[in-house]
This record gives C-alpha cells, structure tokens and sequence, in this order.
C-alpha cells in the first residue's frame, strides 16, 4: 500500500464486514482502552499483514500479533474475542515475533469452526496501539476482501506529548504473558500496584472480558490471572508510555526468586492409620508436646442504626494503628534482611489501603453498620470473590484478607492478641495468618497444623523461613482434638499422631536430641578447616547477598565468601547506587569476613532480574537475553562504575572479582583489559583476581581457553543445569528433574576441572550442588577445591568433608560419569557415600 510522506493505507488483513469498535461484544475493545481502531468480522481463515512491516509480537497462543509499519504505527490484530483462552487451538501461526513481513503475507491461519464453536465471537478488532503517534482514519464501513484499502494512518503533526494538547488522552496498551509463579496473587499484584502508583497515568489489566485499576490490589487478584495468562495493560495520561513499559517489566518477570525450593508435599490421603491425621507438608520437622487450639474472633449480631461518622473515625483508627503495627513489622523484615517476610507484609500493607475494601466497609458504615461488622463483612466478601475462581493458589490469599480482618477487629476491640502457650506447644487452628505464626514463632512453639491451607501459602512460606515444622490441609478433625492432648507432628512425612505411646513419645525426643547435637558438633567444630582424610584441603566458602549474611556466614566458620550476588544492591530502589555507596557495601562485606577473601560478582541482572531505573528492552527470551556480563553491551558505564567500587576497597588483595554468564575468551579478555585501564587511572599497582563463572555449558566446554586468561573458575550449576537440561530453573513442574547431578552436568564440571588443571586454576562451586552433602564427594572427586554453601551448611558441609577421602572420592566418581540419570547418580552415592 502507499507510504507517501508517511502517510500509509492498510489494506484489510482479513476479508468480511467491517464493524466500528463500538460493535465488538468486548468492552475493553469497544470502550478505546486499548486504542482506535475497527473490527472485521471474518469470512476467511486467514489473517494477512496489511502492510509491510516487522511483526513485534505474537501472543504465544497465536489468536493476536502486532505488527509495527515502516512509518512506526503499530497494529494489533486479534482474531475473535476471548479467543486466548483456546491456548492455541485452531490457530496456525505462518510467522514468528521479529519477523519481517510482507503486504499480503499470511501471518496466521484459523480454524473458523472452532473458535465459532469455543469462543464469544469471531469479530476481529484492528488497533493502533501508539495512537498518540498517529492518526487513524477508517476508510470503509461495508465489506472488504482482503488487501482491499481499509485504513489511513497518519503521523500526528505535533507529537502531543510536546504540546499543549490534553495529555490525559494519550493511551498505550500492549498485551504481556504473566509469569510469576502461581499467577498474580498477592505479592506480584503489590508490586503492580506499586509501579502504577508510580505514574500519573491510570493503568488497567484486562484478562478476557475483566479489568481491574492497577491501582486496587484486591480488583488485580479478582481476576484470578493465572500463571502463563496472557493480559492486555492500558495506560492512559501524560506518562502512559513510561507506565506500560514499566508495567509490562514487572508482570512478564519470573518473580519470587526469592522463594525458597518448594517443600516436597505428600498427597492428601485418608487417613488409614488410626489416631492419625494426614495433610501436606509445608515445612519440614519432628517435634512433641501438647495440641492447643486458637480461635478467630466471632462478634455477635450487629443491633445495626450507629452514627456513621463515630464508627468511621472508629475504623479510621484501628486501620492506621495496624497500619503502623505492620510498617514496624516491615521494617524489622527488612532490617534481617528478611526478603519473603517484607514481601508478604507489604502486600498487606497495600491491602489495608485497597479502595475496594475501605469503600465497601464505608457504604457499610453509611448505611449504620458497625464499624467492626463493616470491616468484617467487607473482608468476607473479597474473600468470597478470591474462593470462587476456584484456583487453590487464589483461595489461598484469602487467608492474608482474614489476617487484616483479625488484626482490625482486635485492634477495633482493643483485645491484645496474647495467649497462653505452655513452652513448646503445638498448635492448631482452622487456619493460621501470617501474623499468627510470626506470633507464635516469638512465643516459641515447636510446631504448627492446620485444618485448611495449602504449601504454598504464606503462612507455609514463612514456617519454612522460621525452620517451624507446619503441617496443612488436616482436615477438620484436628479442630475436635481435646485442649492440651499429648502429639507427635511429624511434619516431614505430613502426619500428625493423635495418641503416640511412651515409647514413640520418647523415640521422638531421642531423634530431636540426637539431631540438635549433631548440628552443635558440627557448628562447634566448623571454624576449623575442611581437610579430607587424605589430607586435601576443600574452602568450604559462603553465598551471602549481604554485610549482614556475611556477619553470619564468618560466625558460622566460613573459609571466605565464594559468592556475593551484588544484586541486592541494585534492586528494589528508583536509582542506581553510586560508585561511594557501592565501595561502602563491598567493604562492609570484607571487613565482616576479619581476613578472609571475598569473592564478588559483578551485577547479574536481566533475565529474570530487573530494575526500575534500567530499562531492558522486552526480551522474547529473557534468559536466553541481555544478563550477566553481556549487560556490559548495552551499559559499559554501570560495569565501569561497580568495577571502580571494586577496585578501592581495602586490602585489595582479599578481593576476587567474578564475571557471571561468560560464555567466550573475548568477554573476558575484554573486562580483563578494562579493568587494566581503571588500575592504571587509579593508580593501582597490584590487581584483583579475576575469575569467571561457568554456568553457561559454552563456559564449561571452553573451560581450558578460558582458564588461561582467568585467575580462578567458579561453577554455577544452577544456571549450568537450567542452561544444559534446556529446563526453567524456576519450572515449578520441572523443580525435581532439573537436578545438577545429571551425568551431563557432571561431564561438564569434570571438563572444567581438567580444562582449569591445564593452567594451574583452582574450581569452586557457588551453585546449589555446593550445599547438597550427597554432592560434596562427587564435587571433591572431579576436581573442585572450593565449596561455595548457603551460610548455615557451613559446618555440615566442613563435617562432610573430613569424613571422605578424596583419593577414593576421584576413583569413584568417575564412573558417575557413565550412568544413564542423575537417579542413577544418586543412587550410587548413597551407595557409596551413605549420609550420616
Ligand atoms: C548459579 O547460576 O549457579 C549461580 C550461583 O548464580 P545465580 O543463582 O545467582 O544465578
Ligand atoms: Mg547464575
């Protein structure tokens, strides 16, 4: 079609009547939120470009793609309405994202039938996303056939965002796969809530025919996005741009990094043994003692006609007293460095200001409610909305809404939340808040059981952060089990043991006896070095992510640090940390280690990691994309930046700069020589080590180039066995097979040991096979001379080692190489190095 002057008509993708947005049974389409533009209501089973242009994006179930003209308009083409939740049936996708197309082209193929038979409609809208940078005009309102001319666009005159034209008109929206873990529950909805909060512009989420404010957290979590669900994001106002690239960033991130591996949980069961409950495991443990009950506030009928205005102060009061009571929590969380625990409070935090709540308690209030039955019913009837989407993860997060139900009543009651627990009590309950088990953790009770809740729940996210043995999904028999009856909670094999004898009683106690000193011995002995029975001597390092977890790891009897993931200081802030705050963190971590060298890895982010102030473009595959070291593409000036920090802590000799994701000599003769010029221009005589990570399997194979420009070589197996298996390290359903004990994994750090041996380098391991025991011989017997654990494992790990021999370990664990699983691999270490 013509592209005069930039000006360009767009001959019909799709052959049919042509309808006005207007028309389209779908409100976000009809009502202009996500832009202008028409509909076809398609006669034919293919969708052509309407231009030349490069196709920007595909929707991966292949029902819309955008394609951006030559002269920058970008056009989404969705074919049918609701037709995303086909998840890809019927549609045929002929091009892929990136692509460069033709006018004409068949981008995809349908089946007609099919989405008729499935989905709402057929009608087919056509829209300019970045109408705030053109002008759309329609050209025909009857029928078209394919290629026939359907649409002018225009570049606008003056870019409204430069005039004085009303900003507030300026819209964009895009469409973005939700990956967070489980789905937009609350924590990911607190942190799009936070970013829309950001912006001047009003942002929504649409999924299917549902819109929710970005701004309600509780209208994000009603529209149940699951994990993979693929949302339409409109902004609208002055920064509508800013806001959906910000907003797209945080709902397309992988998030909780930070959660710790999921719990192995044991299926629900009948319970077949008498005197025995069976739910899930949602942290693990063995403990004894006496069963107590806790109950929630009940409050009687509401006589109703209260003054409107007392019972808002009321409520006013209590919700800004536990307001308060949660920003101290917060900031104790943050204090410790306690990253899930922040998170959970500050989604409550968000939620105790969602309008959907306090407007639904107000009306109540108005209508004569009493502030605590307004609160109250409120809560019950977001709970509701979230039980009815029928997704367990989903039900589940009603449980924080009757947290900030309980907190509000007792603080309306001004009833102190304290009860008597005899030392270390079990305790059970229909189910539990967050604030609940931090509660009781301070109280210290032993253990934790639950009629209702899931392993994945907060609550069971913070048992296992709190090393609280917890047990879910018991069933309501728990709740008939008399005050004070003597139990066992095995929390490890999810079984609750209603009437243990004397002897099981006392099993139980010699069990958590002999486990408590074992750790003790352990720890006692852990500030000694790690020598095998043959005298080789293995570092046995720790992963910190901050001077505190240093603290921690030194306390515990760490050789060193063998990994500090500088992420923690980028993330989570609006601006970058300058070069004096940065120098001031890595120092405070070597001087928490007295003289042990520091090992610090340069910034890793991308992939799953981003930053608000570092705006990446959006990546088809973001592991596969700019993170680690290949950042030093787009931004040399932040690598610069944290080398110079590196380079001015003091003694520099203690430390060692570590590149992640290299995956060839040049990157690191590169930073190699980059790291020359900043010694020369600060006048530095002596040099840090520099060494490379291998989590990349091109590292590992490539392990003896690299070896001779590298001082040391350090194995990331987490990112090795992700990259290796092609699994998602992060795969909730993948989680048990992506196992760095695979044989190929273990050829790969074998090679990398001998490739290292070659030039006299030394090997550790940072990733998580390093803090695995039943590794630890396998490690020791390819070559590995330095353990990187998480702070904790320190003196099980050391322990580990001086009761191997690393002759035999070399001997053995060469033939591992040869087995056909890491199963296999297991096996035959338990066979030969049986855990003690
Ligand atoms: C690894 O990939 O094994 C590693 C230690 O790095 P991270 O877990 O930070 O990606
Ligand atoms: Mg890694």
């Amino acid at each position: 079609m013509s592209n005069n002057n930039n000006e360009l008509t767009l001959g019909a993708p799709l052959s049919g009547p042509v309808l006005t947005l207007d028309s389209v049974p779908d409100e976000v389409f009809a009502s202009g939120a996500m832009g202008d533009g028409v509909a076809i209501d398609p006669l034919n089973d293919c969708l052509h470009a309407p231009c030349d242009g490069v196709i920007i994006h595909v929707a991966r179930t292949g029902h819309a793609l955008t394609i951006r003209a030559e002269n920058g308009a970008e056009l989404l083409m969705h074919i049918g309405i609701d037709t995303v939740a086909l998840n890809g049936e019927g549609f045929a996708l002929r091009v892929k994202q990136g692509e460069r197309v033709s006018q004409g082209q068949v981008l995809v193929q349908f089946d007609l039938d099919c989405i008729a038979r499935q989905c709402k409609s057929l009608v087919s809208p056509i829209i300019l996303t970045n109408g705030e940078h053109f002008e759309l005009r329609v050209l025909d309102l009857k029928t078209v056939k394919v290629g026939e001319p359907l649409l002018q666009i225009a570049p606008r005159s003056v870019a409204p965002l430069q005039t004085a034209v009303d900003n507030s008109l300026v819209h964009a929206s895009t469409s973005v796969r939700v990956n967070h873990r489980g789905g937009l529950h609350a924590r990911p909805a607190a942190l799009v809530r936070k970013t829309a909060l950001g912006f001047s512009s009003e942002s929504q989420v649409h999924l299917g025919d549902k819109s929710a404010a970005c701004d309600s957290l509780i209208g994000l979590m009603g529209l149940g996005i699951g994990e993979g669900d693929e949302v339409r994001v409109s902004c609208r106002g002055k920064d509508a741009e800013a806001a959906l690239h910000a907003l797209v960033a945080v709902l397309s991130v992988a998030g909780n990094a930070a959660h710790p591996a999921p719990v192995a949980v044991a299926p629900r069961r009948a319970n077949t043994e008498a005197d025995v409950l069976q739910g899930v495991c949602a942290a693990p443990g063995l403990v004894c003692g006496p069963l107590l009950r806790l109950a929630a506030i009940e409050l009687p009928a509401d006589p109703g006609n209260h003054r409107a205005d007392e019972q808002q102060q009321r409520l006013d009061a209590a919700l800004e007293q536990v307001r308060g009571e949660i920003r101290t929590t917060l900031e104790h969380a943050r204090q410790r460095q306690q990253v899930e625990e922040e998170e959970i409070f500050a989604a409550h935090l968000a939620l105790l200001e969602d309008p959907a709540l306090l407007d639904a308690a107000t009306t109540a209030i108005e209508h004569g409610s009493a502030a605590t039955h307004a609160w109250r019913d409120a809560i019950q009837a977001q709970c509701a909305v979230l039980q009815a989407l029928g997704k367990p993860l989903f039900a589940e997060r009603a449980n924080d809404l009757r947290d900030l139900q309980q907190r509000v009543l007792r603080a309306l009651l001004g009833e102190a939340w304290h009860v008597e627990l005899p030392a270390g009590a079990i305790v059970s309950a229909h189910e539990l808040t967050p604030s609940d088990l931090l509660q009781l953790s301070a109280q210290q009770v032993a253990g934790i059981c639950m009629a209702e809740g899931g392993a994945t729940s907060h609550v069971a996210i913070l048992a296992r952060g709190k090393g609280l043995p917890c047990v879910v999904a018991l069933g309501a028999d728990v709740l008939a089990v008399p005050q004070g009856q003597r139990v066992v909670l095995d929390a490890t094999h999810a079984r609750l043991e209603l009437a243990p004898s004397d002897a099981r009683h006392a099993e139980v106690h010699r069990i958590r006896d002999a486990l408590t000193l074992h750790r003790q011995q352990q720890h006692a002995q852990a500030q000694g070095p790690a020598i095998t029975a043959d005298g080789v001597r293995i570092e046995v390092a720790a992963n910190v992510a901050s001077s505190a977890e240093a603290q921690l790891a030194f306390d515990n009897g760490a050789d060193g640090v063998g990994l500090l993931r500088t992420e923690f200081l980028f993330v989570d802030r609006h601006t970058a940390p300058d070069e004096q705050e940065q120098r001031q963190a890595y120092q405070a971590v070597l001087d928490a280690m007295g003289d042990k060298s520091v090992i610090i890895r340069t910034i890793d982010v991308g992939g799953d990691k981003q930053l608000d102030y570092l705006p990446l473009p959006v990546e088809a595959n973001p592991v596969l994309g700019l993170r680690g070291i290949r950042l030093a593409q787009v931004r040399p000036d932040l690598l610069d930046q944290q080398l110079r920090a590196l380079l001015q802590v003091s003694p520099l000799h203690r430390c060692r700069i570590l590149l992640p994701m290299v995956s060839e000599v040049d990157e690191l003769l590169q930073i190699r020589r980059r790291l020359d010029g900043l010694c020369a221009e600060l006048q530095l005589s002596q040099r840090p080590e520099l060494g490379v990570m291998i989590e990349v399997p091109a590292a590992a194979l490539m392990a003896e180039q690299l070896a001779q420009h590298a001082d040391f070589l350090s194995i990331g197996t987490n990112d090795l066995s992700q990259y290796t298996l092609a699994m998602d390290r992060d795969h909730a359903g993948l989680a048990a097979r992506v196992d760095a004990l695979h044989p190929a994994l273990l050829r790969l750090i074998a090679q990398t040991c001998s490739g290292a041996a070659k030039h006299g380098r030394w090997v550790g391991v940072c990733g998580a096979l390093a803090s695995d025991p039943l590794a630890t011989p396998v490690l020791i017997g390819l070559g590995v001379s330095e353990l990187s654990v998480s702070p904790p494992q320190i003196g099980e790990i050391k322990d580990r080692v001086r009761h191997l021999d690393a002759a035999q370990c070399q001997q053995l664990s060469q033939a591992l190489l040869d087995l056909s699983s890491a199963k296999a691999v297991r096996q035959a270490c338990h066979h030969h190095w049986p855990l003690s």
